[in-house]
């Protein structure tokens, strides 16, 4: 079976193409090296299964010559983090949208099952928690640039479902929080490796606001075994998906925790939105899924316990010598 991974050099999508290798696949990664590394697939370069593309999934005509092969698609390629699209939301919204269109529009001319990836932002600042699939989602105004990357997941959501009822078996997957090793040191996309690479270069850990607001982080190896069930289960076709721990933990404890974990010096220091992201900025205090569908189609449960995660993933940042 010939599989297709767009963002597959980036930290969700190379994980993923190592599962996808330990079971038998073969893999093309088709990836623009925006935010992803050629080292993070560079284990699978000379394997005659892998092959890699570097190229912009706005390519049509690298993206059509890629998807008439392939059997099974995930599509991981997007620019992700709040960080990134506060900082360039016009790039953020034509990779995020157009990217995706064209993947969709491709696998429905050549009829290739699809996995799109999608993200637990799409809630927005809904506080109806667990997070359902099928609930509310609640936005701040356009002026707010943090909700861009909510809508075009969601605009994406929405192609992803029209194409489903045309008999297209697509499935979405929203990810809460993925975390692990290969996570960019700079913290672009996560506090986990923001706080890690403070810790490890003895400076201060930045705590957002009061550090109360909530998030379920989720070990890289569970998201890729829910993306893989999402494309794999029969029944998953035509679904959206929640792929995520349900544990919650406040930024502030995870703070400390990880100060515990590296045994740093380090002090934590509570710093306003405002200085972070600039003036125009709202964050979710809550995110929380709801895990019931995806144990009950998908069969998927979470199952690396935070602190075993954290040690797994400060493992990495240890021998990255940062
Ligand atoms: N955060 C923080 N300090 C940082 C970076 C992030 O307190 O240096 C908080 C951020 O406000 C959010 C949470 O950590 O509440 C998760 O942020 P991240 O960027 O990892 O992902 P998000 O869930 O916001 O997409």
């Amino acid at each position: 079976m010939r599989v297709l991974v767009t963002g597959g050099a980036g930290f969700i999508g190379s994980h993923l193409v190592d599962a996808l290798m330990a079971q038998g696949y073969q893999v093309t990664v088709l990836d623009n090296l925006s935010v992803g590394t050629v080292a993070n697939i560079a284990h699978h370069l000379g394997s005659e299964r892998f092959r890699f593309i570097n190229d912009s999934i706005l390519n049509t005509t690298t993206l059509e010559r890629l998807v008439r092969r392939a059997d099974l698609i995930f599509h991981l390629a997007a620019v992700v983090g709040v960080k990134y699209v506060v900082e360039d939301p016009l790039n953020a919204i034509i990779v995020n949208v157009r990217g995706t269109e064209n993947v969709l529009e491709l696998a429905h001319k050549y009829w290739v099952r699809t996995v799109i990836a999608s993200s637990s932002e799409v809630y927005g600042k809904s506080t109806v928690v667990p997070l359902r699939e099928d609930g509310d989602r609640l936005l701040g105004p356009t002026t707010v640039p943090r909700w861009s990357y909510s809508d075009a997941k969601a605009i994406d959501e929405y192609f992803a479902l029209a194409y489903a009822r045309k008999g297209l078996p697509v499935t979405v997957v929203r990810y809460f929080n993925a975390y692990g090793p290969r996570l960019d040191p700079r913290g672009y996309g996560s506090v986990i490796a923001r706080f890690f690479t403070q810790a490890l270069r003895g400076e201060p850990l930045t705590v957002y606001e009061d550090g109360q607001q909530t998030r379920c982080f989720t070990y890289v190896a569970d998201t890729v075994r829910g993306t893989i069930l999402a494309g794999t289960v029969p029944e998953a076709a035509g679904e959206v998906f929640n792929i995520g721990s349900d544990r919650e933990i406040a930024i502030a404890d995870l703070a400390r925790k990880i100060l515990a974990l590296t045994g740093s010096p380090s002090e934590i220091v509570y710093v306003p939105y405002t200085s972070a992201y600039g003036p125009d900025f709202e964050e979710t205090r809550r995110r929380v899924p709801d895990v019931h569908r995806a144990r009950e189609i998908l069969g998927f449960e979470a199952e690396v316990p935070l602190e075993e995660g954290l040690r797994r993933t400060l493992e990495w940042f240890r021998s990255e010598n940062l």
